[in-house]
């Protein structure tokens, strides 16, 4: 059930190949781990798939269809959300302009501030969070803003969400707090793409994982298929 498809990403930087011609697929209701070393093309990949980048060759499927995009914006509309690890949000604005600003106005942005305030409430307590959502967003803790930009992220539509080292600034219980949701949107049917360096993130949390290294893709498994003490 492969919702997102990459085949063929090459991407060129100058008189650097950062990504060779690689093939991935993301499949609804899986985790899927992004694992390699520092300048693998860990990063560049997720941009070309959301829209941050352009790549120079290869081709997105959308759900069996061809699609292009060269702005996050972009992608997002069409259901790929991202959350980078400086947490991509507005942090002088409330928690729910955070969450919903520039989304589907005829849905949230027209109606009155109150509506949407509840709308918050009720969307970040399906992530544990119970929070003023009126409160300027920097006045909470990384892990809750990631949280934020998770929900933004998913909410309106998300089919695939993609985590650039979600756990870089969070402490174990943090970490633990964030797996559950990632469970949560797992079993919603989300595809939930993630970058990591830790092999125990792999094992505990990932149904596949993509190996990166030097712009290819070195191998692509579902984890089960992996020997844990190999
Ligand atoms: P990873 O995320 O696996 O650490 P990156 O995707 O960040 O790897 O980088 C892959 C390669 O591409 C590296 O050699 C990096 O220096 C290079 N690179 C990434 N972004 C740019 C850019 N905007 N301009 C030039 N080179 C880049
Ligand atoms: P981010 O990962 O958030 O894009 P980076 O720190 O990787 O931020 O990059 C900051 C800026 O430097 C970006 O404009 C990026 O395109 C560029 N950049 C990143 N890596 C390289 C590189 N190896 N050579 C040249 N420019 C790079």
């Amino acid at each position: 059930d492969v919702v997102l498809e990459a085949r063929g990403i090459t991407k060129i930087f100058g008189n650097h190949t950062a990504l060779k011609g690689v093939d991935i697929s993301f499949r609804r209701g899986e985790v899927h781990a992004l694992l390699g070393e520092n300048g693998a093309g860990k990063s560049t990949l997720i941009k070309i798939l959301t829209g941050a980048y352009t790549p120079d060759g290869g081709t997105i499927e959308l759900e069996g269809q061809p699609v292009s995009f060269t702005t996050p914006q972009q992608a997002q509309a069409l259901g790929i959300g991202t959350v980078y690890q400086e947490v991509n949000l507005l942090p002088n604005m409330t928690v729910s302009d955070n969450l919903f600003i520039g989304r589907q106005p005829s849905a949230f942005g027209m109606v009155n501030r109150s509506a949407t305030d509840a709308m918050a409430r009720t969307v970040l307590a399906q992530y544990g969070l119970d929070i003023d959502v009126r409160a300027e967003l920097s006045t909470y803790s990384v892990a809750i803003q990631q949280i934020v930009a998770i929900a933004r992220a998913v909410e309106l539509s998300g089919k695939v969400l993609i985590l650039d080292e979600p756990t870089a600034s969070l402490d174990r219980h943090e970490v633990e707090k964030l797996f559950e949701i990632i469970r949560t949107l797992k079993a919603r049917g989300l595809a939930i793409v993630f970058i990591t360096h830790f092999l125990d993130q792999v094992f505990e949390l990932s149904d596949r994982v993509t190996v990166l290294r030097n712009g290819f893709r070195v191998g692509s498994e579902p984890v089960s298929a992996l020997d844990r003490t190999g």
